[in-house]
């Protein structure tokens, strides 16, 4: 059997943690888990598959942190700054590889992409001095470098937006809502990566206690809290946790069958 191991890059807000010239208590906190960066992830096989889950503004840092060695693909849940405004850094990548990148998103997000980061899609030049970049549609089902991977509509405030399933770990950031029928297709997983912005009820993400609502329904072997602003303190936010439940951190690695 082989193996899938998910690295947390990211696990911050839009502000990320500390936030820029704020001196509450998470943002002055010495403690690692308190310093959070974009909301990212990266899956590796031990067959050598590597895919990361967006490409927000700290990524190359987060590349430099995880010693990323190649990306055969990226799945993008939605083009908001935080989760995409890194993409320019895929170029290094690209320079190494000699090859485009397939990026895998919904219409919406492509789209998106493709207007604001139009450069990064064309024919690579001969210094390879942009990002080369090819567009894929997500399928609720497919097979992208060997992993299998689903992937599931989520409301984010106004957008529809992409979630996703590879074997029996799932990344579900930046979302409202999960529809009955997604929880379904959720059951049995081993890991639960799950938005929860903060305590207070937020148009286009979760709160606290409805992440734990959530995580009971789904009720993953092991769920974890991502996409926290700096009003969640790492610690007073554990003891707060159900069974089962625990607040991720940036250079979090869980590991699961495949
Ligand atoms: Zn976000
Ligand atoms: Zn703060
Ligand atoms: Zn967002």
């Amino acid at each position: 059997m082989s193996t899938l191991t998910l690295t947390v890059l990211g696990c911050g807000s839009s502000s990320g943690c500390p936030v820029i010239n704020c001196d509450c208590d998470t943002c002055l906190s010495t403690a690692p888990e308190n310093k959070r960066s974009r909301c990212s992830a990266w899956l590796s096989s031990d067959d050598g598959a590597s895919i990361v889950i967006d490409t927000g503004t700290d990524f190359r840092a987060q590349a430099l942190r995880a010693r990323i060695p190649h990306i055969d693909a990226v799945l993008y849940t939605h083009p908001h700054a935080d989760h995409l405004n890194g993409v320019d850094d895929l170029r290094a990548f690209c320079y190494k590889q000699k090859a485009a990148i397939p990026v895998y998103g919904n219409g919406f997000t492509l789209a998106n992409m493709q207007s604001r980061f139009d450069y990064a899609f064309l024919e690579p030049r001969e210094f390879w001095d942009k990002p080369v970049l090819k567009a894929q549609g997500l399928q609720a089902a497919q097979t992208i470098a060997g992993l299998p991977v689903q992937a599931f509509n989520v409301p984010h405030g106004r957008w529809t937006i992409s979630a996703f399933r590879i074997g029996n770990i799932a990344w579900l950031t930046d979302l409202n809502d999960i529809s009955d029928e997604v929880i379904d297709q959720l059951q049995g997983l081993d890991y639960l990566f799950l938005d929860c912005l903060m305590d207070h009820a937020y148009p286009s993400h979760l709160s606290v206690e409805q992440a734990f609502a959530f995580a009971q329904r789904i009720n993953a072997q092991q769920t974890y809290l991502i996409h926290m602003t700096h009003r969640l303190e790492y610690h007073e936010l554990m003891a707060r946790c159900p069974e089962r439940v625990a607040v991720a951190y940036d250079g979090l690695t869980v590991t699961s069958g495949l």
